[in-house]
Parts: structure tokens; sequence; C-alpha cells
């Protein structure tokens, strides 16, 4: 098997295999030897599973608590002693009832204890469940011997361990239900039918361009609602008002406002029109738009984001691989103890009832029910409220590193700044502007760069030349040849170890200097063309700082985070930047290339720190992934997604802050949910032991103990 995540929140698992090593029939046999029987996963009956599951739970509680009903009046009037001087057939009579009214408890509402006790030995793990149904089952066993024997019984007990324990998993059940809904919430964006596009054969249309999809009808051109399932990459989509973009593509015609808060967490309608791309989804407001398919099913952002989100969830924490070898050596150590407490009453002279009664309340109030909870919950509540304000984590594990950070490195170009450059200036050296810009702008048409679509605006008028042997070196520039000559274009430092100039005072006229200089004093980015060898061109960009920037890197330096900005932009231009969103006792580090990025986040890591880099493009992979947390911006290149481990879903710096924020809060809720986990446990098992816990009070307390787990994981859902 190559890998195998699971995810006991939701009930799913996620499994790799090489079917030249293993047959999938394999891998299923062995799942259900260890005890749990594997389903096709199908995203629409799934839900259903979840909700048939719960309601299975909540019939089985609700018989379990109207039989304990029916046992108690006979208890109580026990308890209280109106039955004292009853005759010995009265008393049978009544025992036999209590008899006929817990077995039902025990065997169909326990049934899940008893499986899971079954599961448990058969692997070998104790688990929570073996101590519940030792504790009722030994009640039962003892009281059924006691009729026999003629004495008391104590089928009560029994049955209300039963009862109570389950009221504690129905309630865990909603609040799992519950955290996990901004999944299904998300599920149920995905739109099932659409209206596609069709031409009639006999269509008027001659050229693509003077369509009008909208108003179609006179042109030939018709709708045919069909599922989306069957839409393909490259279909035309009409969306109409108030309707959900079903699939992500780019608009083609039309212009309309949608509401991206589903994925996004921003609230304010983000406008779009011929070009914009549109997300599944989304919901659009006002106008009406045809888009062209670009990504269906599984690759869509939705998709991506459930996938990730649910992911997440499948991925444990180190706190909680250390609760559960906890339980792995207490369930053991509870049963010996329990019965040496029986033991140690009966050596000492109690009668063999208190002893068993003694054993029970140790062996119930000990289980550690609230335990297994404690940490998915939290990190489910955590990382679906993260979905829902924009940021996407991608593990518990991730959580509990977050928390520690104090040292917050973020890139310039599209993390600081907008990342909509614009050009500014453009110069040719030897050869006219326009030319320069042409060359610029044949070669950048084959770059990703953000550079590369300012330059591409301007010079897009031209006809582009025919480039050959591109190349493009992340965080450096590009390269390629044009009618045999090769040309660059990047920093000054790609262009300088490229050879084509060794300082820049060689070949630049003084006035070209000083434009240069002031050009990166004022912000922008400077790059440098060479053709066939020689300085060509220079062109200033100017990008924009983010509007909240300044805000947000206050936000973590109160926060106690040493900020640093990483570039492998101009000094001068870095240094302005900094200067722009006031980043006082901010470290600048310019001119670095993506691995030197890396290298510096190891350097401070080296010296103690824990590192956030927070980056945009495919020249912060390699920082991404060096650091302790890595984050990617919104609308990140697919590499930087890939190597991130936490994804803001909206290009907001805040959002950094928030996400480390959210992190403290969810693992100081997974610590305080351990703490009530045990605390219950630890007060009243010396209690137990000291025979002062009637079984059924420790039954009580132990479903408290699980309520304060679910309560106090909610409240990461507020504020
Ligand atoms: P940052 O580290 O600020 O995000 P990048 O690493 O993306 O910036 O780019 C660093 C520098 O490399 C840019 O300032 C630019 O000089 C140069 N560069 C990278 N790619 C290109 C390109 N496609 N065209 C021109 N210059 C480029
Ligand atoms: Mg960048």
């Amino acid at each position: 098997m190559a890998s195998a995540k699971v995810n006991y929140a939701t009930h799913k698992a996620r499994i790799r295999w090489n079917p030249q090593v293993i047959d999938i029939r394999e891998i299923l046999t062995r799942i259900n030897s260890v005890g749990y029987t594997p389903k096709p996963f199908i995203a629409e009956a799934h839900e259903e599973q979840l909700k048939v599951a719960q309601r299975d739970l909540l019939l089985r509680f609700g018989t379990a608590a109207f039989f304990s009903m029916q046992l108690m009046l006979y208890s109580v009037a026990m308890y209280a002693g109106y039955f004292q001087g009853i005759g010995e057939g009265t008393k049978l009579f009544f025992q036999i009832i209590a008899l006929l009214l817990t077995t039902p408890v025990l065997f169909y509402s326990g049934m899940p204890f008893i499986s899971g006790t079954v599961r448990g030995l058969r692997n070998l793990t104790f688990n929570m469940d073996v101590l519940i149904f030792t504790g009722a089952g030994s009640a039962y066993l003892y009281s059924i011997y006691q009729i026999f024997a003629g004495g008391e019984v104590y089928f009560d007990t029994s049955a209300m361990i039963i009862t109570l324990i389950l009221h504690g998993r129905y309630i865990e059940a909603g609040a799992k239900g519950r955290a996990s809904s901004h999944i299904a919430g998300l599920l149920a964006l995905n739109p099932k039918e659409a209206r596609k596009i069709v031409r009639s054969q006999e269509s008027g249309v001659k050229s693509q361009g003077d369509e009008d999809l909208i108003n179609g009808e006179a042109y030939g051109v018709r709708t045919e609602t069909v599922p989306v399932a069957s839409i393909q990459r490259g279909d035309l989509i009409q969306i109409t008002p108030g309707e959900r973009i079903p699939l992500d593509g780019i608009v083609n015609e039309g212009s309309s406002e949608v509401d991206e808060s589903m994925l996004t967490g921003e609230s304010k309608p983000v406008s779009k029109r011929a070009g914009s791309e549109v997300f599944c989804g989304t919901q659009n407001l006002y106008g009406h738009i045809v888009f062209e398919v670009k990504r269906t099913g599984s690759d869509t952002v939705l998709s991506q984001i459930i996938r990730t989100v649910e992911d997440a969830q499948a991925r444990r924490a180190p706190v909680q691989a250390l609760a559960d070898r906890v339980v792995g050596y207490f369930v053991p150590a509870v049963l010996i103890l329990s019965f040496l407490t029986g033991m140690m009453w009966f050596v000492y002279g109690s009668a063999v009832t208190d002893s068993i009664m003694n054993a029970v309340s140790v062996l119930v109030i000990a289980c550690p029910c609230a335990l297994g909870l404690a940490t998915p919950l939290a990190i489910l509540l955590g990382t679906s409220v993260g979905a829902s304000r924009g940021i996407l984590i991608k593990g518990g594990d991730i959580i509990e590193r977050a928390k520690d950070i104090d040292t917050v490195v973020l890139d310039k170009t599209g993390t600081i700044t907008e990342g909509k450059p614009e050009l500014a200036t453009c110069y040719g050296i030897g050869i006219s502007d326009a030319e320069a810009l042409s060359l610029a702008s044949s070669l950048e048409r084959l770059s990703e760069h953000s550079i590369a679509k300012a330059i591409i605006q301007d010079g897009g008028v031209v006809t582009p030349y025919t480039v050959t042997n591109f190349a493009a070196y992340p965080g450096q520039g590009i390269r390629g040849d044009i009618d045999g000559k090769s040309v660059l274009i990047g920093s000054r430092r790609y262009i300088e170890t490229a050879g084509i100039f060794k300082t820049t005072d060689d070949v630049l006229a003084p006035e070209m200097l000083s434009v240069i200089e002031s050009q990166e004093i004022s912000g922008s980015t400077v790059v440098f063309l060479s053709y066939d060898g020689k300085l060509a061109g220079v062109f200033a960009i100017s990008d924009r700082v983010r509007e909240e920037a300044g805000e947000a890197v206050a936000m973590m330096q109160k926060m106690g985070h040493d900020v640093t900005m990483i570039t492998g932009d101009n000094r001068n231009t870095a240094l302005t930047v900094a200067d722009r969103i006031s980043l006082d006792n901010v470290k600048v580090m310019a001119e670095k290339y993506p691995v030197e990025k890396a290298e510096a986040i190891r350097k401070m890591q080296e010296d103690g720190r824990k590192v956030i880099m927070v980056g945009d493009g495919i020249n912060d992979a390699p920082a991404l992934v060096q650091a302790d947390v890595g984050i990617a911006m919104g609308r990140a290149t697919d590499i930087a997604l890939e190597s991130a481990d936490m994804v803001l879903m909206r290009s907001d710096l805040r959002l950094v802050s928030d996400a480390i924020k959210l992190s403290g809060k969810t693992y100081r809720t997974i610590k305080q949910n351990l703490f009530w986990a045990f605390a219950y446990n630890m007060v009243a098992l010396p209690l137990a032991a000291a025979g002062m816990l009637h079984p059924i009070f420790a039954a009580i307390a132990m479903t408290l103990s699980s309520l304060s787990v679910v309560g106090n994981s909610m409240r990461l859902k507020r504020g």
C-alpha cells in the first residue's frame, strides 16, 4: 500500500495502492478483518450514510433511555426502602422484570460497545469500549447470578451506564456533524445541472467574433440544460442572474458581479467581465454571462478546497498520537486497577456485592471517553472555522506548529505588493524604445510571471517575434532566441551573471543610471533587456503595495513576531516598499534567488527561530517548504499551493495573523479538552476505588466530561 489516510470524523478513508503489488480485494478483506466495513464513497450517498448512522445512534439511545426509565422506577422505590419486607415471590417477580428490561439495553443499545470490544480484542488494542462493556456486562452477569442466589440485583447499574454513555456519544456525533457541516455546505454548492450553449449547424455565425451568445437565439445559438458531469473543458456555459456557477472557467461574454464568499470568506462581490476567472460554487448576482469551462470535476478550486479540508482533518496532530498512546496503556491499567479494587474490598471483608460494585465504578469512571474526541473535534472545528474565513489549513500538525511561530518572512512581489504590475517606463539602448518593448513582450509572452503581464500589456499591439529555446529561471529572469540572436530579460543580477555587463556603470550612460536609481527608489522594479550579448533596454515596472499590508505587518509585530521581507528584487526597490508599509525593525533581504530564500530561512531556524513564510509564486516554493509553516497567498500558482501548509483563499495579508491566532486558539482548546477529559477521571477515580461512588454516578460524571469537551470545542465557532 502506498498510503492510507483515515478521517474518523467523516468516516472516510483514502487509500493509494499499487495494483501490481496488492489487489484491491486483499485490501478490503484486511480492512474487514480489523473490524470495519468498507463501502465505496459516493458523495451524495455519504451525507445520507452519516445521517443514517446518527439516526441509528439516536434510536439506540432512545431505546436505552425508555427501558432504563422503567427500570429506575423499580430501583428508586427499592433504594427508598419501599420493598422491605416483601415476599420472596414478589421480589423474584420484580427481579425478572428488571432482567427483561435490561437485556435490550445491553444487547441492542449497547451493540456499538460490544462490537468495539470485539474489534479491540481482535486487534489486541484495548479501547474504551472494552471498559464500558466490561463494566456494564459484569453488573449484568452478577445480577443474573444473584437472581439464582436470592440476593439483590444491580441491573439498573448496567442499563444506566449504557444509557448515559450513549447520550454522551450522541451529543458528540451531533457536534462532529455540525463541525463538518462546512464541508457539507461546500459540497451542496456544486450545482447538478448547467445550461450549455450549442450551435446549430445552420447557424448564421461565420466567425467567433460576431456571435452574441447571450441574446443568441437570433443567430441560431441555443442553450440546452445538461448534467454538469457531462460538461467538458472548452464548453460554453450560460449563467443567468442569481444562478450558481457550476464549474471553473473564463468569462467569454457579458459582465456581472459574483459573490465568492464561499471560497474566499470575502463578502464583497467581485465584478466579472470578459477574461475574468469564475469559480465553481460561487453565486452570480445580477448580470448575464457566458463562460468557457477550464476545469471540471475534481480539478475545480471548490473540489480542491473540499479535499484539502478533509485531508487536513484526517492528518493527526502529534498531541493526538500522544493521547492515543496514553489510552493504549490506560485501558489495561484500569482493568487491572478495577480487578485489584474488587479484590481488596473482598479480602478486607466486604460483601461480594460491594466489592463488585466498587470495581465496576472504577471501570466506568476511569473510562476516558472524552479523550478520543478531545483533539479531533477541536481540529475539525479549527479547520472548518478557518476555511469559512478563507484560511485553508492542511492539517492538525500544522496547527500545532503554527502556534509556536516567532518569525514571519514575507515575500515582496505579489505578497506585500498586489502583484498587478504596470509598465512605468521603457527605454531602448542602442535600439528604439518600441523595438525594445516588442523584443521584451515577445519573450514575456511565454512567462507566467506578473512582470510579464505588465510588459505584454503595453507591447501587445505589435506582432510578436518567434521565440525559440525559451527558458525561465524563477526569481531571476527569462531567456530565448529571436532570429538566432539570444535575448534575456531579468534582474540586474541575472543579466550581470550572464556576462552581459559587469557593473552598471560600464555600460550605462549617467542619465540612464540616474533614471534607474530614481525608479528603484520610487519602489519600481527595474528589469534589463539584453539582445545579442549587449544591453538593449531598461524597463521600470510599478506595483502597488497592498492596501492592508501596513496594518497586517503591524498586527504581526504586535503579536510579538519578528518580520522580515525577502525578495528577488533590487535592494533599493525593496527598501522603498518596506518604507511604504512603515516596516520599522524589519529586516530586508533583497536580490535573493529562490534557493537563497530557503537558505535564509534555514539560517533563521538554526538560530532557534520558528518561521512562517508567506509567498505567492513558483520562486517561493523552496522557501515555503523550508519554513516551519508555509503560507501561500490567494490566487497562488499551483506549485505554491502544493508546497504550502496553509493557503489564503483571499489576498489579504491580515489573514496571516488570523491564521496564527486561530491555530493558537485551536491548540489551547485541544489542551483544555484533554484536561476536561482527564479531570473527572482523576478526581473521581480515588473516590470510586474508596467505594464512595456508585457506578451510576460514575456514568453521569463521564457524560459530563464528554459534554465539557464538546461545549469547550464549540467555543471555537464563536469569534
Ligand atoms: P519576489 O521575490 O519579490 O517575489 P521574484 O522572485 O518573482 O520576486 O522575481 C525576482 C526578480 O527576478 C524580479 O524583480 C525580476 O527582476 C526578475 N524576474 C523574474 N522573472 C522575470 C520575468 N519573467 N521577466 C523579467 N524579470 C523577471
Ligand atoms: Mg513573489
